[in-house]
């Protein structure tokens, strides 16, 4: 099965929302089957449908040897608890910045088969289901770095490793109504795209 090209920012697929799947019929499972052959040569620990240039709600995630596949995907819930740690994306080669993500989430949504699934997870794997979620709604993490200075060069071959990353963990407490804070994307697209460029 074909590794596809990753499409780059300023790519205006990366910035528009993806539409659901109606029905996981054999080309979606080609689709699929391309996701996964391209997020594990690249190598990344996740992968949205429209980082190969195709606007549909699909994400793939590999963490910890473990393949996640969800049509449909939807964050049904996420915990108050969040924690500040960097990210890279596929799309945005050669670059990394902090990100507060909520710690632990659920996810709903349909397998590569068609029947419904739900998803608990925390970590690594709740952050990488955020991030890519946000890629179907054309939200990139640099529209989620508050301060966009953080945003730094990495070596291109760069892959966030969890044990690699600054971690923080923010107590529920002092967090100001996170999901809803999330909700939205935050900071000024321009002044992160411009960096970047
Ligand atoms: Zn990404």
């Amino acid at each position: 099965m074909p590794v596809r090209p990753i499409v780059q920012l300023g790519d205006p697929v990366l910035t528009q929302p993806a539409k659901r799947v109606h029905r996981v019929d054999d080309s979606i499972d080609r689709l699929i089957q391309d996701m996964i052959d391209t997020m594990l040569d690249a190598p990344g620990s996740g992968l949205a449908a429209p980082q190969i240039g195709v606007p549909l709600r699909i994400i793939t995630t590999h963490i910890d040897e473990e393949l996640h596949v969800i049509v449909n995907p939807e964050i049904v819930w996420m915990s108050e608890e969040t924690e500040i740690a960097e990210e890279g994306c596929l799309s945005i080669r050669g670059y990394a910045g902090p990100v507060e993500r909520a710690l632990r989430c659920r996810v709903r949504g349909i397998d590569r088969r068609g029947k419904k699934l739900k998803l608990k997870a925390e970590d690594w794997l709740a952050r990488c289901l955020q991030h890519e979620v946000d890629h179907l709604n054309g939200i990139l993490y640099i529209d989620r770095v508050v301060d966009k200075s953080t945003i730094h060069r990495v070596d291109e071959d760069y892959e966030v490793e969890p044990e690699e990353t600054m971690r923080e963990t923010v107590p529920a407490a002092e967090e100001q109504s996170a999901p809803e804070a999330m909700a939205s994307p935050v900071g000024a697209r321009e002044t992160g795209d411009e960096s970047l460029r």
